[in-house]
């Protein structure tokens, strides 16, 4: 089989990829996916979310075990079907902070990853309900909604203790003002989640006589020659192709460059690889976002179940001065149930709820890495979470501000007594508690980081140094953690990918 045009991954990333490169007749486009079709009813039952977790269309991954959380080690969903992790993901739209960006923008030298530059992306990826203000998107594939009526009474409540505090309120994140309380913005449409398949891969879109997909093909390697990928390996046999786009996502991206030769020599030949290409820092930088789950109370009134996704307002701000603006360094969300980590019991639904805190910049940096040749070879992943004092600081910090609105006499009505951490005396005590409740926030990214600088594994086209037909658009090419959740920005740069880069 011969491919002009693959797109390997049909994810977040690959998904939307596939349907706006294939409007120019001049690209025949394959899209290969590992997984099938998504077919589990659940998948579109918001409140589900959390329940769809290790099934089928989960890679299910486990990290190593964590010294800065106890020892423990976390599982980290990643979607495996047609939509990728949009299929599993929390919905949430987030764009981040202008000034996420311009560390973007340092990173490459490029102002098509600033504020400005991605702003047309995002435009034109929403269909937002405010919509047609000159500041949110109207008409895009991705209804973007921001719930009114269907916020839950204890969001409301949550909402007005944020503004009791001196927090002001928003209208949504996406403005590029994040310092504030509001309901968050989800990516639902009638009741239902919207995945960026059914966005992007409408049935017009499949119809196109130059876009073929392919589901269940996992291509376990690449071929190079003379500097350019010349074929894709996988178990129904070789694709050779003319360019490569990979959207594999920040964990199985990067795994699958070091298994056809690409990453640090050092990791590669522990794992029997033959070197083709040293690239350093490849399956590096990996970072994500926790959440400390939860400070949890008794309520006092029964909380009935989120019509929305469990978590449904989060509050950005600054450690410490809760009036002060610009870009956050904390974060606050509003649990409608008792959200606990496996190290605690969590109560009976209806009898509790949960603020969730964490941090938005943490400065702690891990890895990825391959153990061996084949695509069954597990994959060792290392976030190396909280390991910076600036991160135990600023999780403590984040602590602090959700049990301060937790106690506010805006939550009065809710509240009938703090559950956990409870009385904490010192920072130690602080850290032990933070080790033992932080949860993934689900947003793994950078092992492929974009920059100018030789070391970064992707220039900013986004080609892989050194070969020539070879780009990265997805998760991993992320130079820093937006503020809050990851996802309109992976959709923004493969967006912007697609408006800028001449293949
Ligand atoms: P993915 O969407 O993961 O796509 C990668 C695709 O490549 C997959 O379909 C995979 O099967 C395929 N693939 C991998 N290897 C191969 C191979 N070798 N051959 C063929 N195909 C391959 N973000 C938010 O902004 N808001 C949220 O509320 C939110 N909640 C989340 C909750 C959960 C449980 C999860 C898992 C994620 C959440 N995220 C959220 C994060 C967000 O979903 C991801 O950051 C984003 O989807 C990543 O997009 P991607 O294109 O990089 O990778």
């Amino acid at each position: 089989m011969h491919a002009d045009l693959v797109i390997i991954g049909g994810g977040s990333a690959g998904a939307l990829l596939a349907a706006r490169l294939s409007e120019d007749p001049a690209h025949r486009v394959l899209l290969v996916e590992a997984g099938g079709e998504p077919t589990d009813p659940d998948i579109w039952t918001p409140q589900m979310w959390p329940a769809i977790q290790h099934r089928s269309y989960d890679w299910d991954y486990l990290t190593v075990p964590q010294p800065g959380l106890a020892g423990r080690s976390l599982p980290w969903a990643r979607g495996k079907a047609l939509g990728g992790s949009s299929l599993l993901h929390a919905m949430g739209h987030f764009r981040g902070h202008p000034a996420d960006f311009a560390v973007w923008h340092a990173a490459t030298g490029d102002a098509r990853w600033s504020w400005e530059g991605l702003l047309p992306a995002f435009m034109a990826i929403e269909d937002h309900t405010l919509g047609g203000d000159g500041i949110h998107g109207k008409g895009g594939p991705m209804p973007v909604w921001l719930p009114e009526e269907e916020v839950s009474p204890l969001a409301r409540a949550y909402i007005e203790a944020g503004a009791g505090l001196g927090l002001p309120r928003l209208r949504g994140h996406n403005t590029g003002r994040m310092i504030g309380v509001t309901q968050n913005s989800l990516m639902i449409r009638n009741g239902r989640r919207v995945t960026v398949a059914e966005a992007w891969l409408t049935p017009e879109v499949r119809a196109r006589g130059n876009l073929t997909i392919l589901t269940g093909t996992m291509v376990e390697r690449l071929v190079l020659e003379r500097g350019r990928v010349t074929a894709l390996e996988t178990p129904a046999g070789r694709i050779t192709a003319d360019r490569v786009i990979l959207s594999a996502g920040a964990l199985e991206g990067p795994a699958l460059l070091m298994r056809s030769g690409l990453g640090p020599e050092a990791v590669l030949k522990s794992a029997g690889v033959p070197c083709l290409q040293d690239i350093r820092e490849l399956g590096q930088n990996l970072m994500d976002h926790l959440l400390g789950a939860g400070n949890l109370y008794a309520a006092r009134q029964e909380v009935a179940p989120s019509k929305l996704q469990h978590s449904e307002s989060m509050a950005y701000m600054r450690a410490g001065d809760f009036t002060a603006g610009g870009q956050p360094e904390i974060v606050v969300g509003c649990g409608v149930a008792p959200i606990v980590s496996e190290m605690f019991t969590a109560p009976a639904a209806g009898s509790a709820y949960s603020f969730l805190f964490g941090v938005c910049h943490p400065t702690s940096r891990g890895e990825v890495r391959i153990t061996g040749p084949a695509s069954r070879d597990p994959l060792v992943i290392d976030p190396r979470y909280v390991s910076t004092d600036q991160d135990r600081r600023l999780f403590r910090a984040a602590l602090t501000a959700a049990r301060e609105i937790g106690h506010r006499p805006e939550l009065d009505a809710w509240r009938d007594r703090e559950l956990l951490p409870g009385p904490l005396r010192t920072e130690a005590e602080m850290d032990e508690f933070i080790a033992k409740a932080a949860i993934t926030h689900h947003h793994p990214s950078g092992t492929c980081r974009m920059g100018r600088d030789e070391a970064a594994p992707v220039d900013p086209d986004l080609r892989l140094r050194g070969l020539d037909n070879l780009y990265v658009v997805d998760s991993s090419v992320l130079p820093g953690l937006t503020a809050g959740p990851i996802h309109a920005s992976v959709l923004a740069v493969a967006e912007t990918f697609a408006r800028t880069v001449a293949l």
